[in-house]
């Protein structure tokens, strides 16, 4: 039986059979020709069919699908049909002799920037000419399209990693379960997998070569995939399923088995997740991911685009808190209109609150925005900023929401300089969430999105830990006694979640389907239990150790096949 080890990101056992994600298209070289034995003439009709042909597969992708997803194939299909685009192409091929890919590679391009420089809502569709141009390549080379594959029949999905645009075109009824070569327990692979509530194992070295249609068995919460699976795991499989439902339904109490309340909220990216997290009965919302509402965006959105993002949150949890972070462009999540693509190295670069720096104005224009929509609504709005590293941030940030007319600033602590000097920074602010997976890429030099440094991109390692403690700590010294809450991805995973309240933070917030199972655990210790937890972690000798010794003490997290 041949099996993969990874890093297991969202519990969950299943048995489906692969495809695998295409491989991004590559750019054909420049000057590239027509092959001698083919005319211009048959090169241009060839490259109509290959358009005509990918016209008609997003066309049809348009109709089953549904939401964000359907629109993205609806504005994709038309621009394959794009007259400009084509006809560019065309004239490339008859006037030069440029090859039919090099041609609609290069068509594209200026069709792209052309709309990029009329700004606003064409600026936007110059990804879809982006991508329109990938499948016109793959079909003229008669390679898959890019993408998550189109299918009718459920399929475990592999690839190297996901963006977070693949989002829109991951249909979960699908998608049984995703399994990864690269990625770690911080990508983006991983937060959509927990969000969608879908088994998922990063980092599993050499899945990339089992071929569509294999059997296989991924085990979520081991990080292991095993190609044809035996009896016992198919068992397995088939007892999860029951699981699941059991574990369906969170029932929105937060509370440790002695009555120790630990609020648990929700992280969102807009409307839509806001209101599923309601129905999951979430507490509130502990991170509204802000740049999630305009990933898409080439160009600053407007004040009322703006109001009408945050108020579809807000007024889904009337009577809630509901703490909105402010844009966290760059790295793994770059927006056009702030961040620089060219940066040599994005994690350490303008992101987050960092881009107050390059592009004033914008932050301020946020916060007004903010303000804006808050008002008349019920929720109880408090906003952070993320990738704060010093207390003059913290303080500065703190003055821009005063002047904004919002009472309830705090930040993120996810760089370890914040977490050291949490003292003083939480004398500046009321109150810290802490960023844990970028806290954890920081402390440990570990890019968060790279599969070979998966063992070091954990929130159970010890100098982590020590990193939350030190912050509950500043945040309880004297005149400080503000709330520390975690919204980083480890606050989803039950055994951790317990030693997070051991180690005293507030609230614990994330994705909407890690509610029940981190609130059906947390029922099970005391808070004394939880703080001895904490201890048991802090002594450990590394992260393997302290993740087995903490789920060792929790029998539950068996049971549950968590
Ligand atoms: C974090 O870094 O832990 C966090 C919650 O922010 P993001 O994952 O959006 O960077
Ligand atoms: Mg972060």
């Amino acid at each position: 039986m041949q099996s993969f080890t990874g890093v297991g990101v969202s519990p969950g056992r299943i048995v489906g059979s692969v495809r695998q994600m295409p491989k991004a298209v590559s750019e054909p070289p420049a000057g590239e020709k027509l092959a001698s034995s083919t005319t211009a003439e048959d090169a241009a009709v060839t490259l109509r069919t290959a358009a005509k042909v990918v016209q008609t597969e997003l066309k049809e992708r348009s109709v089953g699908a549904t939401g964000a997803g359907k629109s993205v194939l609806e504005a994709t299909a038309l621009m394959a049909a794009d007259p400009m685009l084509i006809k560019g192409a065309v004239k490339l091929i008859t006037n030069n002799g440029t090859s039919a890919e090099r041609a609609i590679w290069e068509s594209a391009a200026s069709v792209a920037e052309m709309l990029h420089n009329l700004g606003g809502y064409m600026a936007e569709r110059s990804t879809d000419v982006l991508d329109v141009r990938s499948r016109i390549v793959a079909e003229l080379r008669g390679v898959p399209a890019p993408g998550i594959p189109a299918s009718d029949t459920p399929f475990i999905l592999v690839a190297d990693d996901l963006a977070p645009a693949d989002t829109a075109t991951l249909n979960p009824a699908i998608v049984l379960a995703l399994v990864t070569s690269g990625g770690g327990p911080q990508s983006h692979t991983a937060i959509i997998a927990r969000a969608l509530g879908l088994p998922a194992v990063v980092a599993a070295v050499g899945v990339d070569a089992i071929t569509d249609g294999t059997e296989i068995y991924v085990d979520g919460a081991a990080g292991s995939v095993t190609v044809d699976p035996d009896a016992d795991q198919v068992a397995a499989a088939a007892a999860w399923a029951t699981t699941a439902a059991t574990l369906a339904v969170f029932d929105g109490n937060g509370v440790t088995a002695d009555g120790h309340l630990v609020p648990l909220l929700a992280n969102v990216g807009g409307a839509k997740d806001a209101v599923k997290a309601a129905a999951a009965n979430a507490q509130g919302v502990g991170l509204l991911r802000t740049e999630f509402c305009f990933l898409e965006r080439d160009t600053e959105p407007s004040h009322e685009e703006q109001i009408t993002a945050y108020r579809g949150v807000f007024d889904a949890f009337p009577g809630k808190k509901v703490v909105v972070r402010t844009l966290d462009a760059g790295a793994d999540k770059p927006l056009p209109f702030l961040t620089d693509a060219s940066e040599p190295n994005p994690a350490l670069g303008v992101r987050g609150y960092r881009t107050d720096f390059t592009s004033p104005g914008v932050l301020k224009r946020q916060l007004a925005a903010i303000a804006a929509a808050a008002e008349g609504t019920e929720a109880d709005v408090w906003v952070m900023a993320p990738m704060i590293s010093t207390a003059d941030e913290a303080g500065d940030f703190a003055a821009m929401c005063a002047e904004a007319g919002l009472t309830n600033p705090g930040v993120m602590v996810e760089v370890p300089s914040a977490a050291l000097t949490a003292e003083t920074i939480l004398g500046k602010v009321n109150f810290a969430s802490l960023g844990t997976n970028d806290l954890t890429q920081y402390a440990m030099a570990a890019d968060r999105q790279l599969g070979p440094l998966a063992a070091l991109n954990t929130p159970w390692q010890p100098a982590v830990l020590r990193l939350i403690q030190l912050t509950v700590a500043g945040s309880l010294a004297e005149g400080n006694q503000k709330p520390v809450g975690v919204c980083g991805e480890a606050a989803a995973d039950p055994a951790l979640a317990v030693v997070l309240v051991g180690l005293g933070v507030n609230t614990l917030s994330m994705t909407a389907r890690a509610l029940s199972a981190v609130g059906a655990v947390l029922n099970t210790v005391t808070l004394a239990e939880a703080q001895r937890l904490a201890t048991i972690a802090l002594a450990a000798p590394n992260a393997l150790e302290a993740r087995a010794q903490v789920r060792a003490e929790l029998p539950v997290l068996d049971e549950l096949g968590l």
